[in-house]
Parts: structure tokens; C-alpha cells; sequence
């Protein structure tokens, strides 16, 4: 009970912490509380309005206002880059342990995820590590079960729910807390951001070709960001919204091909959710993923290594016991098994007749 309060008063108590208790369950009794009213964070939802529309300005340059070809072209390798740097190594080597890395991948990986300019490593981590643990619970950072707008956007404009912050605190981030090259990140990740994420991809432009201040300030900047934030954040709303589970019924996350498209393969979702270990992050490895074919290419040279997958037999279990039927294999025998076709109701048949026979024929021969 809290200090200073009366017997008559525990009810009231227990509604004023009415989310504290939620340190001790399970992720499956938190659940979603549609009721809770979200307090807006006026200053980053403000700062994300502004985001966003210099991002825009920036895409009308490269439209409409011909910048130096090379321009777009570094936009382009640096989104790309970026990318590799959230996938390769925000999601699958530091978030999930998938696979190992020699420490100079792991220097470029965190560089590039300086770039995209999403948090620090740790921080990232923290959060991809709760949004797994306790996916699509009021827990989960950005909660898919509030909707597309706050799975993509709204969750970082939003004050975090209770659950979020109380939750937020059992993450074990042991091993990111004995990886000296992330916490050197999060130690220096203002100037290391100022550097890598601001200064120089404005910079380079303008001193090997020549481009504009302005031009190279909204699009290798402004537009390259927004560019990739959204992408990322597709994996948080649309690829726990809209497709198909063949894996798990009962999770939430989908398999989308347009997202993992977008993503260089972080989008075979209901996959990565059933299976979060696997380096792949889908069932069918590289031919769909670039990022897959990457960590294999660096395989190949040993900079990755202990590569972790998920054996053949554990997926077709998985999807025949609680997939959607949709898989490409198991889906057509999950179904047939699920629902009694035509064919299956006639076999029934024929076998309960052939049954009633026998039983009838036993009973005669016993009579006799
Ligand atoms: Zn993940
Ligand atoms: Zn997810």
C-alpha cells in the first residue's frame, strides 16, 4: 500500500496505478487497453511535421529542379547503406544475435546505423528486443493493435504508455552494455551523428561536385533520412497489418512482399516473428532478401560467421500446426486437413459405410 493512504482508500489506489502491476505479468496477460488516452508530445510530433515536409522539398528538387545527377545518386547509395546498417546490423546481428560478425564489420555496420540516424544502437536494440518480447501488447513500443498511424509514426509523437517504461526495464542488454564499440557509439552519438549523419553526406556533394549547399542539405540530408525512417517504420505498421500468416496465426505481423521489397527483405514478418533467430529472416533465404545475400557474401570471406537458421522440419511443423494455410507448401495440406473438402466428406463416407459393415458383419458372426 502506498505511504500515507487508509484501508478505504485501496481501490482508488489500485485505479491511479492501474498499470503498475504490469512489471509482473506475462506478455500474453497485458494485452491492449483500447480505453488509455495517449498524451501527444507536441514538440516531436511538430519536429516530425517539419521532417517531413523538407523531406518533400527535397524529393521537388530532384524532380523538378535538376540537381547534379551524382546527387541523387549518393541519396541513393546512402538510403541503401543506411539501410544495411538498421538490417544487417540494428536487427539481425545486434538485436537478435543471428549471426557473429569479425570486429570490422561490426565498425562499418555501426557507422552506417549512425547514418540513418535512428537512436543509438542500444537504444534500438532495447526497443526491437521489447517489441518482440511482448509484440503487439500495450508493452510493445509501438503497438500494432492502435492502428497504422501509431505503429508507423504516432508511437514516437506520443508520451509511452506505463507498461512501455515499466516493461522497457527487464530488457537484458547485457551483451550491448560488453560491446565496448556500442557503447562508444552511445557515449558519443551527438557528434558521431553531426558527423556522419549531417555534416559529411551534405558535405561530400558539394565539395566533389559541386552541388548546392541548399540542394545537398534537403536531398542527401532531409530526403535520405525521411526516406529511410519511413521504410523502417513500414516493418512496424504495414507488415503487422496487412498480410498473410502462414507461419503463426496467432501473431499479429504478416508476410508482406512489398515491405520486404522496400526493406532489402525485413518484410517476411510473420517469418522473422515466429523464427526471430534466424539470420535470413525469412524461410526462403537470399533470392529474396539483399540483406540475406549480403550477410552470406560476408560469410564467404569470414567477416560473418555461426550463421543461425531454423531446421526445415520445424517450419513445416509450425506452419501445418498453426499457420494460416496460406504457405506455399504446407498451406494446401494444412487446408485440406482443416476443412472438409467434397472429396474428403466422400471418403468419410465410404469409410463410415465399410465400418457400419464390419461392425454389422462382427455382430452376426458373434450372434452365430
Ligand atoms: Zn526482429
Ligand atoms: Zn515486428
Amino acid at each position: 500500500m502506498a505511504p500515507n493512504s487508509k484501508p478505504g482508500e485501496l481501490k482508488s489506489i489500485k485505479d491511479d496505478h492501474k498499470y503498475s502491476d504490469t512489471y509482473l505479468k506475462l506478455p500474453s496477460e497485458i494485452g491492449t487497453d483500447y480505453t488509455f488516452k495517449r498524451k501527444v508530445v507536441w514538440f516531436n510530433a511538430i519536429g516530425f511535421l517539419f521532417l517531413h515536409l523538407a523531406a518533400v522539398y527535397g524529393y521537388y528538387l530532384c524532380a523538378f529542379r535538376r540537381p547534379h545527377p551524382l546527387t541523387i545518386l549518393w541519396m541513393s547509395v546512402l538510403t541503401f547503406g543506411s539501410g544495411i546498417g538498421v538490417t544487417m546490423g540494428a536487427h539481425r546481428l545486434y538485436s537478435h544475435k543471428s549471426f557473429k560478425a569479425k570486429w570490422p564489420l561490426k565498425v562499418a555496420l555501426i557507422l552506417l546505423q549512425t547514418v540513418a540516424g535512428q537512436n543509438c544502437m542500444y537504444i534500438w536494440v532495447r526497443d526491437h528486443r521489447q517489441h518482440h518480447k511482448y509484440s503487439d501488447t500495450d508493452a510493445d513500443p509501438h503497438n500494432a493493435n492502435r492502428g497504422f498511424f501509431f505503429s508507423h509514426i504516432g508511437w514516437l509523437m506520443s508520451k509511452k504508455h506505463p507498461a512501455v517504461i515499466s516493461k522497457g526495464k527487464t530488457i537484458d542488454m547485457s551483451d550491448l552494455e560488453a560491446d565496448p564499440l556500442v557503447m562508444f557509439q552511445q557515449t558519443f552519438y551527438n557528434p558521431l551523428y553531426i558527423i556522419f549523419a549531417l555534416a559529411l553526406p551534405i558535405a561530400i556533394p558539394v565539395y566533389f561536385w559541386g552541388e548546392t549547399y541548399w540542394n545537398s542539405l534537403f536531398i542527401s540530408y532531409f530526403g535520405r533520412y525521411m526516406l529511410l525512417l519511413n521504410i523502417t517504420w513500414l516493418v512496424n505498421s504495414a507488415a503487422h497489418l496487412y498480410g498473410t500468416r502462414p507461419f503463426d496465426k496467432n501473431l499479429k505481423p504478416v508476410e508482406s512482399s512489398l515491405v520486404a521489397f522496400l526493406s532489402i527483405g525485413e518484410g517476411w514478418h510473420n517469418y522473422h516473428h515466429a523464427f526471430p533467430w534466424d539470420y535470413r529472416a525469412a524461410e526462403l533465404g537470399s533470392k529474396y532478401s539483399v540483406t540475406t545475400f549480403l550477410i552470406n557474401c560476408l560469410a564467404a570471406v569470414g567477416l560473418a560467421y555461426d550463421l543461425k537458421t531454423t531446421p526445415y522440419n520445424m517450419i513445416q511443423y509450425k506452419a501445418l500446426r498453426v499457420g494460416d494455410g496460406t504457405h506455399h507448401i504446407f498451406g494446401k495440406i494444412k487446408r485440406k486437413n482443416d476443412v472438409p473438402t467434397k472429396e474428403s466428406s466422400e471418403d468419410n463416407a465410404k469409410d463410415d459405410e465399410s465400418n457400419k459393415n464390419q461392425s454389422q458383419r462382427l455382430v452376426e458372426a458373434n450372434k452365430g
